[in-house]
């Protein structure tokens, strides 16, 4: 019949509209921004920088390896290393970004900066409400504004964060093994009993001087 689909389509518009006063499921819309709806855990926008513990400049954990400003396609980050070193989650002495921008106005959500980095430091936000009218400076995000804590990443993306959790307690767990290890060998070799000294060597008699011993002719 002509125009039958255009009928249903109208008809389930109708159900839902009539719907919507009874029933919460029918409603999907929502009066934002008073109201929201929860986002997906796998949903991103742009990257923040995780740090540990209480102080964010000194948990960042970034080493300002620069792997992902390298491998940013737009070439939106922004890094300069520190002079000096501080210890990084496992104790290690690191260098750490004395400065590390992201422009927000040309990062394309691509990702790849967290994939790169060996560190986990570098993860991706479900911030979207960052409109400014200040053009420049008012997307520039800096470390300050960038760092976020462990507590923030499990809260928006617990699933993943628990795994990089458990793949940094296995990484630090190694590393104590190891120290251990060395620190067990190095006992070791300082509480064997030193060799004995070998015998001095006895002096070979020094050979005749030309002259020396022949007889007069
Ligand atoms: S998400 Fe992509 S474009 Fe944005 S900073 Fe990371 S690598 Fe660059
Ligand atoms: S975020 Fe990761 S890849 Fe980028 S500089 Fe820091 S440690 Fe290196």
């Amino acid at each position: 019949m002509l125009g039958e689909g255009l009928l249903k389509g109208l008809a389930e518009t109708a159900k839902n509209f009539a719907g919507s006063f009874v029933s919460k499921e029918r409603l999907i819309t929502v009066q934002y921004p008073e109201e929201r709806h929860p986002l997906p855990e796998a949903s991103r926008n742009f990257p923040f920088l995780v740090y540990d513990g209480a102080d964010w400049e000194a948990g960042l954990r970034c080493v300002a390896c620069q792997i992902c400003e390298k491998e940013c396609p737009p070439k939106c980050i922004y890094i300069e290393k520190s002079k000096d070193k501080k210890p990084d989650y496992v104790g290690k002495m690191q260098i750490y970004p004395a400065r590390f921008d992201i422009d927000i106005s040309v990062c394309m959500s691509c990702q790849i900066c967290v994939e790169v980095c060996p560190f986990e430091a570098i993860k991706m936000d479900t911030e979207f409400e960052l409109a400014t009218d200040d053009r420049f400076g008012g997307l520039l995000q800096d470390r300050k504004q960038l760092a976020k804590s462990n507590e923030y990443y499990h809260a928006i993306h617990p699933t993943e964060a628990s795994e990089v959790d458990a793949r940094l307690a296995e990484e630090k767990a190694k590393v104590e093994e190891k120290a251990r290890a060395a620190a067990a060998a190095a006992a070791a070799k300082a509480a064997a009993p030193a060799a004995p000294a070998a015998p001095a060597a006895t002096p070979s008699p020094a050979a005749p001087k030309e002259g020396e011993g022949s007889q007069p002719q």
